[in-house]
């Protein structure tokens, strides 16, 4: 049995997303062995993160709080971006995968998670409402030209695209989707740029 201080940092690290006790154990020896700064350092990253990162108010990317910006993130605050085109993505790191490829200079709209199979529950949370009322916000000052629907091409994110297509109807503003090539299950985030770039090209 462990000391009472290791367990309690395994399970910590157990609640972490993929990861299992082994894992969540190896890191904890990790820190156990290491220098007593590195687990400083993450000590003071994980108090930062609370204190300093805030969600955009339009687009609900996570970015670090500066005054000036007003609730903004950096994305939304730059003039060059073309404010008549509007990605949704699931989550966080499908944004910075299509930003990578530096093709796409649009906004974004992060959802929030997918629409899965049984849907009842898991509409309750996606950002759906606050969807609805950008679009409402932004509808009379710039006319959305096309709305990407950047869901993963996972069942979940199918089901979640096809959700979005009719959701978004009434808002009579073309939507698209990310075109072929995509490997079938995967995510975003883990397609090669490339393939990224000629899916955000060839979206249909
Ligand atoms: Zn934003």
């Amino acid at each position: 049995m462990y000391s009472q201080s290791i367990q309690r940092l395994i399970g910590a690290f157990s609640r972490f997303p993929a990861v299992g006790p082994r894992t969540a154990s190896r890191f904890t020896f990790h820190l156990l062995k290491a220098d007593k700064k590195e687990a400083e350092d993450l000590m003071a990253a994980i108090g930062e993160l609370h204190e300093k990162v805030r969600l955009c108010r339009f687009c609900f990317n996570p970015f670090d709080e500066a005054p000036q910006k007003k609730g903004f993130c950096a994305l939304c605050l730059d003039e060059t971006r073309d404010r008549s085109l509007l990605c949704i993505v699931e989550k966080e790191s499908d944004l910075e995968a299509l930003e990578r490829t530096l093709r796409y200079r649009g906004l974004y709209f992060i959802l929030g998670g997918t629409v899965g199979m049984l849907q009842t529950e898991d509409l309750s949370r996606l950002r759906l409402k606050e969807l609805k009322a950008r679009l409402q916000d932004i509808g009379p000052k710039i006319r959305l030209r096309e709305i990407i629907l950047a869901t993963n091409p996972t069942t979940e994110g199918e089901a979640t695209a096809l959700y979005l297509e009719r959701f978004l109807k009434p808002f009579s503003v073309p939507t698209t989707r990310l075109g072929r090539g995509l490997p079938l299950g995967g995510e975003l985030e883990y397609a090669d740029e490339e393939t990224l770039k000629s899916a955000l090209e060839g979206r249909r």
